[in-house]
């Protein structure tokens, strides 16, 4: 079994939050999170994003950070959230100002609720003719979900994702809603979090995009995630820069895992390969009986 290392009040530091942002189909969640990524690339430093890896972390001018999960929309979230990964502390609630609250909103909406994940809405492409912001929230309202220039507890924010209107102020109603989450961890410890994404790349062998959630992960840090084990061989960030350490909330490309763990499962830094492999083990045969027992039906 894994011993987790027990938090004392005086480790607990402030983090960042974790923003998923989901909606309906060409609602704009490309488009807002393409925009957020360039727009907070980091002064002076080379490149820009140059890989996609599921996740980035923006710095904003006053040196405040937000970590975005950059997965297929809410798919990637239900099926992290059927593993049982509680990853992201905000949900940013996406909606065309010149179409409707649409089925995979509602289902949006739904999730976020059932996961107990605050919302924030942003009205989005409210640059085109036909937009009509205070139609989506009448509609919103007629759900339940009361915005807050309605009377009601909901943040919402007017956006044009494509031409980048109205975007520093979504996040700021962001960091208000983290805020009020006080959202703490223990940057002083050996890292767990879960898997964004994994694949195989021909020259670099198993690729893997790990959210730290708490503790520190370093280069080097004996690793277990799902039912895979390994070395951190070497850690990359969304600019492709080679990092040494990640700490909460924010997200790293590593190397060095002997396998693709599932998005959603959880990582895992242990003191010796040894009892990564036993516990990787008893994993892997647990899944193998499952399979049989589930083939026999
Ligand atoms: P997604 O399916 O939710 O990821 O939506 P996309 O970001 O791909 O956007 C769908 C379409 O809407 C694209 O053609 C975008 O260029 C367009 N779009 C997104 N945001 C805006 C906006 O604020 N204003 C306008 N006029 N078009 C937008």
């Amino acid at each position: 079994s894994i011993e987790e290392e027990v938090d004392e009040e005086g480790d607990l530091q402030s983090r960042p939050p974790i923003v998923t942002v989901m909606g309906h189909v060409d609602h704009g969640k490309t488009s807002l999170l393409d925009y957020v990524r360039h727009a907070n690339v980091i002064a002076g430093e080379a490149g820009g994003i140059t890989q996609h890896i599921g996740a980035y972390n923006v710095k904003l001018d006053d040196g405040r950070r937000v970590s975005f999960l950059d997965t297929p929309g809410h798919e990637a979230f239900t099926a992290m959230r059927a593993r049982g990964a509680q990853v992201t502390d905000i949900a940013i609630i996406i909606i065309a100002a010149d179409d409707n609250v649409m089925p995979q909103t509602i289902e949006a909406i739904n999730h976020a609720s059932a996961a107990g994940v605050p919302i924030v809405f942003a009205i989005n492409k409210i640059d085109k003719v036909g937009a009509d912001p205070e139609r989506i929230k009448s509609e919103l309202a007629n759900m339940n979900y009361l915005v807050e220039d309605w009377g009601g507890k909901y943040q919402c924010q007017e956006i044009s994702a494509k031409n980048g209107v109205n975007i520093e102020e979504l996040l700021e109603k962001v960091l208000l809603e983290a805020e009020m989450l006080e959202l703490k961890a223990n940057p002083n410890k050996r890292a767990i979090g879960s898997v964004i994404e994994s694949s195989l790349d021909k020259g670099r062998g198993y690729v893997t995009t790990l959210l730290v959630q708490a503790g520190t992960l370093k280069v080097g840090d004996v690793l277990l995630a799902g039912s895979y084990t390994g070395h951190v061989k070497a850690m990359y960030n969304e600019r492709g820069n080679k990092i040494d350490k990640v700490g909460p909330s924010e997200p790293a490309l590593i190397l060095g895992l002997n396998g693709a763990p599932q998005a959603g499962d959880n990582f895992h830094v242990l003191e010796s390969e040894k009892d990564a492999r036993g516990i990787a083990n008893k994993r892997e045969q647990l899944q193998r009986e499952q399979g049989l027992r589930t083939q026999k039906h």
